[in-house]
């Protein structure tokens, strides 16, 4: 019956391009006994399927459920169109025109398909540390440009054999355009065989590797002796080193696992899961000193698959940079500044267009709480709750930075750029920020930074002309990119607790207690202010903020063991008269000062250090808590240092007294939040900030608050930290824009 055929026009957005989609929808339409095409264009996919109702409606519920793994389908339009009478479903040739707007798909790890080719002697990609297909493999990191397709990814300067050709023009195949397919005949090699590195590895050398976003240096991770001289040859670095298992069974061998933990390490976007380290796991000192939980993630491309099966044992993977230095992702720059460290380069020559670094995220409240926002997840759309009226750029902030680029309702935010202050990491952060601009065709009208004018990100911000700027109260973007990545507007009361960031008041904020939405806030409570003394020096000793603490407290006055008393009573004189001490609010100088008046740390080299080890070092089994008492908003830390001092002049173990401090914040939090969404008519409260990456602290202060009734919200796709910055500007800004 012709006259009951019919035929629709799909447009569909989403991540559909380079992941295998068309070759889907052509099977679907096949099965299905359906007529038309499927065509890539500029933003997207539009399929035109004509036949029976019935079989298109299926295809129309099936296109989202049965999508291809890397796939996001979004159907954006259906409309009816005159029926053609074809027979057939073709894949027709991408169409030009109109501005880019299809996505690029994330890095992904080697699928089960490709794996078992990768192991299999029969097959032609045998032991190929580049196999890949349409279902995984490199895709952010390798493109250049839009459309995503060959000649805009560092594979173009390889031209594919026949046979990879084939595979890649026949849309039966699992490898139908697949932008990166190769093959040992015709794809990238590794410099040497891997054998050779195999045995450097075994033999307890430091090998540098080139990864999918850039190099990481490894030695077996049991090697005492190998582990403690890369850290010496990183030049004291002192942050926990990841580490490499080859499967779950293998990862769990070094940390506990739940069935989250195992399926967050099983995820495709691979990241370093952090999990309680098992006791007597066959790991080197010096991986992670004093911290309780080890960073593990699982291998996520062939090479190392391969790796880590020929050497059988796990892997120390740290970043190929020395201390503080971004990691090395080009050939000629990794081998001048990995050389003092690395016995061997195990190098290839498929480049990486974009440095992205190893994706982290630990466990808390039974749900993923992302530390660092990278590989693997990167750049996934998030949707702004309220669309802005003008393209914009949101600039981050300063350490941990990221850049969020927006066109209506979507946004990307960046990889992880790092320290801005790091002349290196600062020229990334332009060329990412101009990268993400072609990719995603963002024109910035709006360009959102934060108040802080020494920013270099603020400095960026305002160097761009013509446009306009919107200044963000940095934590008032850390309240609204909490909001804004659960969908919601506010208002909202907001613990944001961190480092530090410039307050409206342009003292330095850090333990606030907010109200507000993703316009406009108020400053409803804080913690007790006191003095930084020497500025950003406190922050690298903590035993200057034991001395300020313990000043306002009007404690003991005697210099802190281990500090010398001519300084400890210099900086006591600063921090009195208010000479470069200006007040601070900080929940992370708090940290610091308790976990200095311990005894646990008297300096750090990396921000969060101290706080780091301080809950690290908390007693499980200890229930109390110190007195913190709230007066008319502010947290009054004063009586829990004097109680701190008094238990440590006692003897009281140091893993008690840091129970009890994190019990006192986290109890004294929630109260004063709790009360203030009860006066104001409020059921919600935001927990984000640096601090809150802090398990023991987060979650006893979201129980708390639970407890009492109250809603609570917590960052679940961004870090609580300041990568999570940019995207609250945007949403910000974008909020501001919508009322004009
Ligand atoms: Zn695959
Ligand atoms: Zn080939
Ligand atoms: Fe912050």
């Amino acid at each position: 019956m012709t006259t009951s055929i019919q035929r629709v026009r799909v447009r569909v957005e989403g991540v559909v391009q380079g992941v295998g989609f068309r070759p889907f929808v052509h099977r679907l339409a096949h099965e299905l006994g359906l007529a038309g095409f499927v065509r890539n264009d500029a933003r997207g996919a539009v399929i035109e399927a004509e036949g029976d109702p019935a079989a298109i409606e299926a295809l129309l519920s099936r296109l989202p459920a049965e999508a291809p793994p890397l796939a996001e389908v979004v159907v954006a339009g259906t409309e009816v169109v005159p029926a053609r009478g074809e027979r057939v479903f073709a894949i027709a040739e991408s169409a030009a025109g109109g501005p880019p707007d299809a996505q690029i798909s994330p890095d992904s790890a080697t699928c089960a398909a490709c794996l078992r080719e990768l192991f299999d002697p029969a097959d032609r990609r045998h032991r190929y540390p580049f196999i890949n297909c349409t279902d995984c493999g490199p895709r952010f990191t390798i493109v250049r440009g839009v459309p995503y397709d060959r000649p805009l990814t560092t594979m173009a300067a390889f031209t594919m054999c026949a046979r990879c050709q084939s595979e890649y023009d026949d849309p039966a195949d699992r490898r139908f355009h697949a932008q990166p397919n190769a093959c040992p005949d015709c794809g990238p090699r590794l410099s040497e065989p891997l054998e050779r590195f195999v045995a450097v590895l075994q033999t307890g050398g430091i090998v540098a590797v080139k990864g999918i976003g850039g190099f990481h240096l490894a030695c077996l991770a049991g090697d005492e002796r190998a582990v403690a001289e890369l850290r010496a040859r990183k030049h004291r670095e002192e942050k926990p080193f990841a580490l490499m298992a080859r499967d779950v069974r293998a990862a769990s061998d070094l940390v506990r696992l739940g069935p989250l933990e195992a399926a967050l390490l099983r995820g495709r976007d691979r990241p370093i899961v952090l999990a309680p380290r098992r006791p007597g796991a066959r790991v080197a000192a010096a991986v992670a000193p004093r911290s309780a939980e080890l960073g593990v993630m699982l291998p996520y491309s062939p090479l190392h698959h391969l790796l880590l099966a020929d050497v059988g044992e796990p892997l120390v993977m740290t970043s190929g940079n020395v201390s503080d230095e971004p990691i090395a992702f080009e050939d000629d720059d990794a081998l001048a500044r990995l050389r003092g460290i690395a016995d061997a380069f195990l190098l290839h020559d498929r480049p990486i267009e974009t440095r992205t670094d190893d994706s982290v995220l630990r466990i808390a409240r039974g749900r993923p709480l992302p530390l660092r926002r990278s590989r693997g997840a990167v750049p996934s759309v998030l949707a702004l709750p309220v669309p802005p009226a003008q393209h914009l750029l949101a600039c981050g902030a300063e350490l941990k930075s990221t850049f969020c680029v927006a066109r209506g309702r979507r946004a990307w935010v960046s990889h992880h750029i790092g320290d801005l202050q790091n002349a290196e990491t600062l020229a990334s952060f332009e060329r990412g920020i101009a990268h993400f601009e072609r990719l995603f065709a963002v024109a910035p009208e709006v360009v959102a930074h934060d108040l802080h004018p020494d920013y270099l990100s603020t400095a960026y911000a305002l160097a761009r002309e013509g446009v306009a700027h919107v200044a963000v109260q940095h934590h008032h973007a850390h309240l609204a990119a909490c909001l804004a990545e659960h969908g919601e507007t506010g208002p909202a009361v907001g613990a944001i607790f961190d480092g530090a960031g410039l307050g409206s008041d342009g003292t330095v904020w850090g333990g606030e207690i907010l109200v507000g939405d993703l316009r406009t806030f108020e400053r409803a409570g804080h913690l007790w202010p006191v003095a930084l003394p020497g500025g950003d020096r406190a922050a690298r000793e903590p035993w200057r903020m034991a001395c300020s603490w313990r000043l306002a407290a009007g404690g003991d006055p005697r210099p802190l063991r281990g500090v010398d008393p001519e300084r400890w009573h210099a900086v006591a004189r600063i921090a009195e008269s208010g000479l470069n001490s200006p007040p601070t609010t900080s929940v992370g100088r708090l940290f610091d000062a308790v976990a200095a008046l311990c005894g646990l740390r008297l300096e750090v080299s990396y921000e969060g250090q101290a706080a780091m080890e301080l809950e690290a070092a908390c007693d499980g089994a200890e229930r109390g808590a110190y007195p913190l008492r709230t007066v008319a908003g502010v947290l009054d830390a004063r009586e829990t240092i004097r109680a701190i001092d008094r238990d440590v002049s006692r003897g009281t173990a140091t893993g008690t007294i840091a129970a009890r401090f994190h019990h006192a914040l986290a109890d004294a939090t929630a109260a004063e939040c709790a009360q203030l969404a009860g006066d104001r008519g409020l059921d919600t409260v935001v927990l984000s900030g640096g601090a809150f990456q802090n398990r023991r602290l987060l979650e006893r202060t979201a129980a708390a608050l639970e407890h009492a009734g109250v809603r609570v919200l917590v960052p679940e796709r961004l870090p609580p930290n300041d990568g999570g910055v940019a995207f609250g500007q945007a949403a910000v800004a974008a909020a501001r824009s919508a009322l004009v």
